[in-house]
């Protein structure tokens, strides 16, 4: 008895160190109650569509959010009016929280690894503070005099000297006489213009062209004694005209004329630049940025291959892809292709001979314009196309016409400043010898070794050195939290464009360790994805280190090491979509492996993910690449066997994507799909002809706008719509299955085109969107909503699970066809309807899969998987396994990138790069079975296996 009642008092405060969810009815939440204890590390797994996010980010995240935005003026709330609260009766000790997800990161092209840190602002006061600037066409230092150096050479002079000291204006003619009157309010009486002196009301009357040459302010006139010089006064009009003039100063000693600035020169060569400040350093600022690529670092330039994609077809039969659609025997063409018609006229020449065999000059013509005979130069009835072309471009008006254009056009490195983003002069200043270009190019471990090197170097003034000290200090922290989240492997230039969502995640909770709050609930999606088991620990360590500050953290994940590491884990389940949405367990690491839920049981190794005992040994061919050395890649030879499944894995930044989506891929798209895409940089590739179609499955969205769903992308709605196209009322009324459609006119809601939804603009916040009034969000009208199949209308099927809508048409062949392999990849739970935009990564992966499942199967397919196995869980990853597995059963080959440890022993192939990331990878460590894997000492990977 005392000891329970001991035990109770005990647990009644600790209330106040719980959050505390009553009553959660969002998406498929089943009105639950749960615990969620603060200051400590929380993990919320289950099944994929169990209802995790809902929880962590739909009803956690967005309640804190919304307490915030309510204690914000009132100005802020009425702009926020539409925030509706989450469907939860209340949740108690809530304290502000921050989202570290995957989708939420900015991809634009001016961020860099080294700007989402702030380590590369650092890096430029770094460079503004100590950089010595170098003459871009010499060398050679630049040297300035400083306002100092020129007062100690005045006060050095000899007795009676007579010393004038002058302000240069530059102004354009027209600002000459304001000019003249602002030197007059100031005070100064006397000008100089054309080398004669008088006063500013002489010079008033003079011409506007007069005074537009060369006008200066007289500052000061004294006579020098040798034996006292009146320092403070010389300085003092120095300071004066270098003010006046922006930086330059003219003094005249006895008539002999000098000619003083701020500016750096270069003696040989004359090169001259102004200061430089922070601002000259930042690719986003006109003053720093390289002038060739707006600090972009790349360019995008029309390339003529993909203008003329196929050179065996004619201009006639539409050789120039972009006006292929027009071709000559339709009536209507284009205004441009017109031209070419009556210019091809003209100059005799065929546009029904297929483009290869047109002479060279002929192409050159067409192309770019260049004439083909000397008489024809003066008179151009012809641009050429690719001039055309950019002139469109550079007059785009939208995005959409942009990106259009773009798809004739490759991305090259900028030929001025070579992917440097700077200006030339600024790319010249060093620190330690060092531009700060080569600071940002390096892996993080050896940036760590340079900034080190910049508090002991003796090149550095001591002086200086403690100048810096602080930068330095900032720099480091930064980068070490870095490598802690496992992206050492990374640049400080490195675009953020061009990062998976796993690393941009991971750089933005490394950012967190740095600002130091406290008492905030961080919200964590998948912080593993794309990490290599290796480094999980050191995640780990990070993100406890977070919550030893005095945070909350809760992450959505499936790794069993972060599982094991946490205080607390929530389990959601026991399904997905509608048979989910319960907490099925929630308690401590030790509690699940004892409870008897499903989690447990694969955490305690008491079920498995893979029970494969027997490998395939494929049908002994294979594609081979050659001498690959894109990014890390050190000149690989690397064989795909094929008839099996194989898995290509390594620690991350070892070069698995490089090597299969930035090589084999594309290079398969090119030859199968005739796709126009860029392959990284190998010798060759051989073998291809042993498959005969090549399918990507990545994680991209399967569509950005509200407009298209799991139901559209499938291709099953179509058949839907025939469905109720066919049903009595429809053909009575004359509806067509186009009438079912939410994107066409006819029986869509007119009021939001079909959208469900009418965007709210928020003027400085993202757009919002609410429920369209007319149609109560079903996006059709009334009269199409009025037909109706087995007792649903459209908008009804739409809101249907898989799982339901493959009973509800279970006698219509074609559409449960579709459904059975939505459920077979594990998305009974999705709503036919759900829009794209609310789709995980993984979601739309299987969704992609699901699509290829249902085509026809050629037996000779090469399917390419990068990292499916993100957002599953242990249960979804055995059901997908059993997909692929089927996939290679009928004879076709599966190659997954991936770092799941279950998958890695489930294939039959596994090719390991590294050892490490970044340039310490890029080499093949291992090609075989796991079995032999496991026993191999090199790989990082065998351990864990
Ligand atoms: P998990 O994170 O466990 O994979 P979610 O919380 O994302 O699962 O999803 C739980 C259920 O809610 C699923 O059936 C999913 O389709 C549905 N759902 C998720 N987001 C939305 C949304 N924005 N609107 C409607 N339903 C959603
Ligand atoms: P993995 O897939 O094994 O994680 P990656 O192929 O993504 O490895 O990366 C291999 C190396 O190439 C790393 O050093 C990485 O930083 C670099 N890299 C990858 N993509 C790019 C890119 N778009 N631009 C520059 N470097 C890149
Ligand atoms: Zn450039
Ligand atoms: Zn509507």
């Amino acid at each position: 008895m005392v000891s329970s009642k001991r035990s109770v008092k005990r647990h009644a405060p600790e209330k106040n160190n719980h959050i505390v969810v009553t009553g959660a009815r969002v998406h498929n939440l089943k009105n639950i109650s749960t615990t969620i204890p603060r200051d400590a590390m929380s993990v919320i797994t289950g099944l994929s569509g169990s209802g995790k996010s809902s929880l962590a980010f739909d009803v956690i995240y967005a309640e804190s959010n919304r307490r915030y935005m309510e204690s914000l003026s009132t100005h802020a709330r009425t702009l926020m009016g539409v925030m509706t609260k989450p469907d939860v009766d209340k949740i108690e000790n809530l304290s502000p929280a921050i989202a570290i997800d995957q989708k939420s990161i900015s991809r634009s092209v001016r961020s860099t690894v080294g700007t989402m840190t702030e380590i590369y602002d650092y890096l430029r006061i770094l460079f503004a503070t100590i950089g010595v600037p170098h003459c871009p066409e010499t060398g050679r230092p630049l040297y300035r005099k400083s306002a100092q150096d020129i007062v100690q050479e005045l006060t050095e002079l000899s007795d009676g000297t007579c010393v004038t000291i002058f302000a240069p204006i530059l102004e354009g003619a027209t600002g000459a006489r304001t000019a003249i009157n602002a030197i007059r309010a100031d005070g100064y009486a006397r000008v100089r213009f054309n080398g004669k002196v008088m006063t500013t009301h002489d010079a008033h009357l003079l011409s506007e062209e007069d005074v537009a040459v060369n006008l200066e302010v007289l500052i000061d006139q004294f006579e020098q004694d040798e034996h006292d010089p009146d320092v403070e006064r010389i300085a003092d009009s120095v300071e004066t005209a270098m003010k006046l003039s922006g930086g330059s100063v003219i003094v005249v000693v006895d008539k002999e004329e000098q000619r003083y600035s701020r500016d750096y020169y270069c003696k040989e060569s004359g090169f001259r630049m102004q200061e430089i400040t922070p601002r000259h350093f930042s690719f986003n600022n006109p003053d720093g940025a390289c002038p060739a690529c707006d600090g972009i670092g790349t360019k995008n330039e029309i390339d003529p291959d993909r203008i003329i994609p196929n050179k065996k077809l004619s201009i006639a039969e539409g050789a120039i892809h972009m006006w292929s659609k027009t071709t000559l025997n339709e009536g209507r063409i284009d205004r441009n292709m017109q031209q070419l018609v009556d210019v091809a006229k003209k100059y005799h020449f065929s546009l029904t001979t297929p483009v290869h065999k047109l002479s060279k000059a002929q192409r050159a013509f067409i192309l770019f314009g260049v004439p083909i005979y000397k008489n024809q130069s003066t008179q151009r009835d012809f641009q050429g196309v690719i001039p055309l072309l950019e002139k469109k471009y550079r007059e785009a008006k939208s995005d959409h016409m942009r990106k259009e254009l773009e798809k004739y056009m490759t991305k090259r490195v900028c030929p001025q400043c070579h992917g440097k983003r700077l200006a030339q002069q600024y790319l010249s200043v060093t620190v330690n010898n060092k531009s700060i270009d080569q600071y940002v190019d390096v892996s993080l471990p050896e940036f760590l070794v340079m900034i080190d090197d910049l508090e002991t170097t003796k090149k550095i003034s001591k002086n200086d050195r403690t100048l810096i000290a602080p930068l330095v200090k900032e720099m480091r922290t930064r980068t070490e939290a870095l490598i802690d989240v496992g992206v050492g492997y990374l640049t400080i230039g490195r675009s953020s464009h061009t990062l998976s969502g796993g690393e941009a995640q991971r750089i933005r909770l490394a950012v967190q360790i740095k600002s130091d709050l406290t008492g905030v609930i961080y919200v964590l999606d998948e912080p593993t994805t794309g990490l290599h088991s290796r480094d999980t620990l050191r995640l780990i360590k990070t993100m406890k280190q977070l919550q030893e500050a005095g945070n909350t953290l809760i992450i959505v994940e499936h790794d069993g090491e972060v599982m094991r590491a946490a205080d607390w884990i929530v389990d959601m389940g026991p399904g997905a979509g509608e048979e989910g949405g319960e907490v099925i367990f929630a308690g401590t690491y030790k509690k699940l492996l004892a409870s008897g839920v499903e989690t447990g049981q694969y955490l305690a190794g008491k079920k498995h993910v893979s029970n494969k005992k027997t490998f395939r040994k494929g049908n002994g061919k294979k594609i081979t690449i050659k001498g690959a050395t894109e990014h890390n890649l050190k000149e690989i030879t690397v064989g795909f066997p094929l008839g099996l499944f194989t898995v290509v894995c390594g620690v991350s930044g070892s070069g698995k994507s490089t090597l299969v989506n930035g090589i084999l891929a594309p290079e398969l798209a090119r030859t199968f799909h005739r796709a126009q895409k860029e392959s990284g940089a190998h010798k060759s590739i051989t073998g291809m002809k042993n498959v005969n179609k090549v399918v990507m499955i990545d994680q991209t969205p399967i569509g950005r706008t509200p407009r298209s769903n799991a139901a559209t992308y499938t291709g099953v709605f179509g058949h839907i719509r025939e469905l109720f196209a066919q049903t009595d009322l429809a053909r009575e009324k004359g509806y067509s299955s186009a009438t079912f459609s939410f994107n066409m006119r006819g029986g869509r809601c007119e009021v939001c085109q079909g959208d469900g939804m009418t965007k709210v603009e928020m003027h400085l916040l993202p757009d919002m969107y609410v429920s369209c009034e007319s149609c109560k969000g079903t996006r059709y009208n009334e009269k199409t909503l009025s037909v109706l199949y087995n007792g649903a209308n459209i908008a009804d099927v739409l809101d249907m699970s898989v799982s339901y809508a493959h009973t509800f048409f279970k006698n219509h062949r074609l559409i449960a066809e579709k459904l059975q392999t939505m459920e077979d990849v594990g998305l009974g739970y999705l709503r036919l309807g759900q829009n794209a935009t609310h789709l995980s990564g993984g979601e739309a992966q299987r969704i992609k899969l699901a699509t290829e499942l249902a085509r026809k199967q050629t037996g000779k397919t090469l399917y390419i998987l990068d990292e499916p196995t993100t957002g599953l869980h242990f249960k979804d990853t055995q059901r997908l396994l059993q997909v692929l597995d089927a996939l290679v059963e009928k004879g076709n080959s599966v190659i997954v990138v991936e770092h799941n440890v279950d998958v890695i022993n489930h294939a039959d192939w596994v090719i390991e790069l590294g050892p490490d990331g970044g340039e310490e990878g890029g080499y093949v460590l291992f090609e075989g079975t796991p079995q032999k894997l496991k026993k191999n000492k090199k790989s990082p990977t065998a351990k864990f296996l």
